[in-house]
C-alpha cells in the first residue's frame, strides 16, 4: 500500500489553529481581559423559526408509514430543486430543475466536482483566496497558477488571454476580500472562459449579501455563461445551514465538451458516490424560500449586513483601505503603518483584545492585509471597533 503522495504538496492547514493557539495564550495570562473574536467565519444566529417548523413537521413524515422517507433521489427532492428555480427566476434567471443537484454544502461540491475533470486541466486560481479550491486540486495533482489579486486590482482580477488555463474559480463576493464583480467584469470571465473551452467554477456561497444591482448574484445572469460555468451555492451564510448542511450546484445542460455533458457526467458521479441529503434537512432548506422564511432569512442578513457597516465605517473614519463590507460579510483591510498579517494580529489582541484573521494565511498577496468578519454579536462588534478606533487614534 502506498497514500497519495500528492498530500505532501498541502501546506498545514494551521491559520485557524495558530489563531487559536495566540488567542488561548493570552487569554491564560490575561484571564481579566474580554477578548471578542471578529475572526470567525460562521454564522452565530439561530436557524429561521420557519425552517424549525418544516423540519420538526418533517420528523413527523418520518414516523408514519405512510410519508416515511428512505434513500431519496441522489440530486435532491424535486420540492426543493422547484424552490430552487424559483429562486433564481425571482434574480432573473431561468433554469431547469434538471440542472439542480442539491448536496450536503458547497464545499463538498467544490471538492467533488473535480472526480469529473482530466488530471491535466491547468487550474487558475485567484490568490488570496478560500483554501479549499487550492487544496482539493493539489490533493488531484492538478497543476495551478495564481491570478494575482491585489490593492491595484480591488482584488478583482480580471482575465489575461495570454494565460492558457482549463478550470477557472471565481468566487463572488469573495471569501476573504468581500469583494464581488459586476455583471459586466463577469462577463469579462465568461468571454474569455468560451473563448479558450474552459470552465468557470464559480463559488456564489455569500450572494445573499449582495444588494448592490450592479454585483452579480449568479453568474447565470451573464450571457453566454450557461455554455462555461458551474455554480455552487449553500445555505450556511443565507440561511445558518453551516451546522445543518444543504447547499446546490448548478450545472447547465449546455455546458459540454466533445458532446459529452458535465451535467450527465456529475449526475453519474453522484449516483455513484453520493446517496442525497436528508429528508428532514431538505425540507428544512425549501421553508427558506417560502414567504415568511425569506422575511426571517433576511432579517438575519440584515443583522450581520449591520455588522459589516459598523465595522466598514470604522475604517472610513480611521481612513485604512479595504475591500468588502458593503456586499459582504468580510471586510478586507490594509494593515495600518505597513504591519505584515501577523504583527497586526498580535498588535489588535494585545493591545484591543480583539481577534481577527491574518490575510497572509490565504495566500502570498494576503500578506499585509487582515480580515474582520460581521458574523459575530451586535455589541460585541460595536465594542471591538470602539477599541480598534481608539487604539488607532492614539
Ligand atoms: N465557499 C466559500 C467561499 C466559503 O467561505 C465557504 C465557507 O466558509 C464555503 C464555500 C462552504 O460552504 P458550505 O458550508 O456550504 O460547505
Amino acid at each position: 500500500m502506498n497514500f497519495n503522495k500528492n498530500f505532501n504538496d498541502i501546506a498545514e492547514n494551521y491559520l485557524f489553529a495558530e489563531v487559536a493557539d495566540r488567542v488561548s495564550a493570552y487569554a491564560a495570562k490575561h484571564p481579566d481581559k474580554k477578548i471578542i473574536k471578529l475572526g470567525i467565519g460562521d454564522v452565530t444566529l439561530p436557524l429561521a423559526s420557519e425552517v424549525i417548523k418544516a423540519m420538526h413537521g418533517a420528523v413527523d413524515d418520518m414516523s408514519k408509514s405512510e410519508s416515511f422517507k428512505g434513500y431519496g433521489p441522489y440530486e435532491g427532492y424535486s420540492f426543493l430543486r422547484d424552490s430552487i428555480r424559483g429562486y433564481y427566476l425571482s434574480n432573473g434567471v431561468q433554469i431547469d430543475s434538471g440542472e439542480i443537484f442539491v448536496s450536503d454544502g458547497a464545499k463538498s461540491d467544490l471538492g467533488n466536482i473535480l472526480d469529473i475533470f482530466s488530471k491535466d486541466n491547468v487550474v487558475l486560481v485567484p490568490d488570496p483566496v478560500y483554501p479549499v479550491y487550492v487544496d482539493t486540486n493539489l490533493m488531484a495533482g492538478r497543476k495551478i497558477i495564481f491570478a494575482d489579486a491585489n490593492e491595484q486590482n480591488g482584488f478583482l482580477p480580471m482575465p489575461d488571454y495570454s494565460v492558457n488555463a482549463d478550470i477557472i474559480y471565481i468566487c463572488s463576493p469573495n471569501n476573504p476580500t468581500g469583494a464581488a464583480y459586476t455583471k459586466d467584469q463577469l462577463k469579462e470571465w465568461v468571454d474569455y472562459a468560451n473563448k479558450k473551452g474552459a470552465v468557470i467554477l464559480y463559488d456564489a456561497a455569500y450572494e445573499c449579501f449582495i444588494s448592490d444591482e450592479k454585483l452579480a448574484r449568479s453568474i447565470f445572469q451573464v450571457n453566454g455563461a450557461k455554455t462555461c460555468a458551474i455554480e455552487f451555492c449553500s445555505f450556511s451564510k443565507t440561511a445558518g445551514f453551516t451546522g445543518t448542511r444543504c447547499g446546490y450546484t448548478v450545472i447547465p445542460h449546455d455546458l459540454k465538451k466533445d458532446g459529452v455533458s458535465a451535467n450527465k457526467l456529475w449526475f453519474r458521479r453522484q449516483a455513484t458516490k453520493f446517496n442525497g441529503v436528508p429528508y428532514i434537512v431538505q425540507k428544512g432548506a425549501a421553508a427558506v424560500f417560502t414567504p415568511q422564511g425569506q422575511k426571517e432569512i433576511k432579517s438575519n442578513l440584515a443583522y450581520y449586513k449591520n455588522n459589516a457597516k459598523v465595522i466598514a465605517e470604522c475604517m472610513d473614519r480611521l481612513n485604512i483601505w479595504y475591500t468588502g463590507g458593503a456586499n459582504s460579510p468580510y471586510i478586507w483591510l490594509k494593515c495600518p503603518n505597513g504591519m505584515k498579517s501577523w504583527e497586526f494580529f498580535d498588535y489588535l489582541l494585545n493591545n484591543a483584545q480583539v481577534v481577527g484573521t491574518p490575510g497572509a494565511g490565504f495566500g502570498k498577496n494576503g500578506e499585509g492585509f487582515f480580515r474582520l468578519t460581521a458574523f459575530g454579536n451586535e455589541a460585541a462588534t460595536k465594542e471591538a471597533v470602539l477599541r480598534i478606533e481608539k487604539l488607532l487614534t492614539k
